[in-house]
């Protein structure tokens, strides 16, 4: 009984919901991922006529950034950094 706290299963996150700290960010704007949760309903919503939704259960999850390490020119020196796409696309980078 003792020792169900300490196994560690493969889904386990080691964060607190809106605890999480990144070391991983967008080289322009900063973007990281952030934590939140899936959480689980069940029943009929009332706008659908039933008496409302039941909460199951709230797991948490990671909702990362999409992130790119790509090589790019800035003040003129050339580094690999990780950029997202977001800014990749919107034509920040210098290559
Ligand atoms: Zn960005």
């Amino acid at each position: 009984m003792s020792n169900a706290s300490t196994v560690k299963r493969p889904g386990d996150v080691k964060f607190k919901q809106g605890d999480h700290k990144p070391n991983k960010r967008c080289f322009y704007c900063g973007k990281h991922s952030v934590s939140g949760g899936v959480i689980t309903h069940r029943g009929i919503a009332k706008k659908s006529g039933g008496i409302g939704l039941k909460l199951v259960k709230t797991n948490l999850r990671l909702f990362k950034a999409n992130l790119q390490k790509i090589k790019l020119k800035h003040n003129g020196v050339v580094s690999s950094e990780w950029v997202c796409t977001g800014c990749i696309r919107s034509g920040l980078v210098t290559k």
